[in-house]
């Protein structure tokens, strides 16, 4: 049986820990006790004589490949991006959802029908905690839910909305809370690498990801460090000054909305220097096994594209665009969803093969040491 020491050298030691904190939740739920995560987020052996090498958090992590084919199966997947038995491109209709939102407010949008309607009891997401800080929050009421909407900063919540050190690993962290609390049916909204680690924890049954009832992702080209050093190089490269800067959004290239009215893009290949190590390696765009995944692009400024992927996922998108959501009307909507899958189709690809790419290199040096 493999154990935590063989997913040091496997995934910690190449760089290749997305910090998901899936290993660290499973320990901490079943009350093992054996790992924590450091101040920066990588697991660690907290008191190694609690290890009773159950091999799980090895099993889930998503670097290893043993559970790939099982999660795949549970959730249809199917190539190239996985399942997709919709796309739309939408907004939220509430005018303080979409105000707040990165995008079109769909997964706050989404999340609050579910909630209104008694199908979940809350949500696991990250909200703003201060000035370039965000945390991960199990959100159980309707203004909780809505404070997390966004991605980086807009100054009408005050600069807030972003963190300097900006890890996925962040919402599986509140896992923790959902035990304590008892909750029992939950949205979980993430990136790629944090659903397939939900997923595979579901695979195994492993508490507590029976409470997650549906999985929300989101398209990712990449988790960026926004630390003070990268801000001013940043800043050198788009020309502008932070204290004018409204919002930020990721989509084909980087956004950034001034408050003259200005719109900077940013091409993500000039955002390589703050890009995450483990990030080059990962093979997933689109959030191909997430029950519904979201992203801006191959959308208008303020609308979001939605990929239903399982039946589920389907039917809230249904449900939804009889009453929270507006599906897009600036174009003809058919011609929109398949220029927006097109351009997910080709993000996906690119970034599949820069990993595989990334991966021979990295296995090279290794061999070469
Ligand atoms: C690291 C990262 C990289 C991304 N890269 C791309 C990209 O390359 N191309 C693209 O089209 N879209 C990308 N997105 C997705 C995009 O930014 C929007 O989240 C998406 O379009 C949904 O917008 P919305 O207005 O519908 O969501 P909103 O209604 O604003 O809701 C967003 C939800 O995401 C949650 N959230 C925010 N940050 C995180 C995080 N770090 N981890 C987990 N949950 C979080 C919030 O709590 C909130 O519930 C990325 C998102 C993240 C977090
Ligand atoms: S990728 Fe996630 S599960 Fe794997 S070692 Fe890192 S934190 Fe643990
Ligand atoms: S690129 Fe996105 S999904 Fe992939 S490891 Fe980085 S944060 Fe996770």
């Amino acid at each position: 049986m493999k154990t935590f020491e063989d997913l040091v050298k496997e995934v910690q030691k190449p760089g290749l820990c997305h910090r998901c904190g899936g290993c660290v939740t499973f320990c901490s739920a079943v009350n093992y006790g054996a790992l924590e995560l450091d101040d920066n987020g990588r697991p660690r052996y907290k008191d190694v004589t609690r290890c009773i090498e159950c091999g799980i958090c090895h099993a889930i992590c998503p670097e290893i490949d043993d559970l790939t084919d099982e999660t795949r199966q549970n959730v249809d997947w199917k190539p190239p991006i996985g399942r997709i038995l919709e796309l739309t491109v939408a907004r939220a209709t509430d005018p303080q959802v979409h105000r707040q939102a990165t995008d079109g407010g769909v997964v706050t949008g989404l999340i609050l029908k579910l909630f209104d309607d008694n199908l979940i009891d809350g949500a696991i997401v990250t909200r703003p905690t201060g000035r370039f800080r965000r945390e991960p929050h199990l959100a159980l009421t309707r203004d909780e839910i809505i404070n997390a909407a966004g991605f980086f900063f807009d100054t009408s919540h005050g600069m807030k909305n972003y963190s300097d050190q900006y890890l996925t690993y962040s919402t599986i962290e509140a896992f923790g809370a959902v035990i304590k609390k008892g909750v029992k049916r939950l949205v979980f909204v993430g990136t790629p690498c944090q659903i397939e680690t939900v997923r595979r924890m579901q695979a195994l049954c492993l508490v507590p990801s029976e409470t997650i009832k549906y999985c929300f992702g989101l398209f990712c080209s990449g988790n960026f460090v926004f630390a003070e050093k990268q801000r001013k190089q940043l800043s050198a490269i788009g020309g502008f000054d932070w204290e004018n800067v409204k919002k930020i959004n990721i989509k084909e290239d980087l956004m950034i909305h001034l408050k003259d009215g200005k719109n900077i893009r940013i091409i993500l290949d000039e955002l390589e220097f703050m890009k995450r190590f483990a990030c080059y390696f990962c093979r997933d765009y689109a959030a191909e096994m997430a029950d519904i995944s979201f992203g801006g692009v191959g959308a208008e400024d303020g609308w979001t594209s939605v990929i239903a992927r399982t039946t589920i996922g389907k039917s809230i998108l249904t449900d939804a665009k009889k009453s929270v959501l507006e599906a897009c009307n600036y174009d003809n909507a058919a011609s929109t969803a398949k220029k927006a899958l097109k351009l997910v189709t080709k993000l996906s690809a690119r970034k599949k093969k820069a990993a595989s790419a990334n991966r021979k290199a990295l296995e090279a040096h290794a061999k070469n040491k």
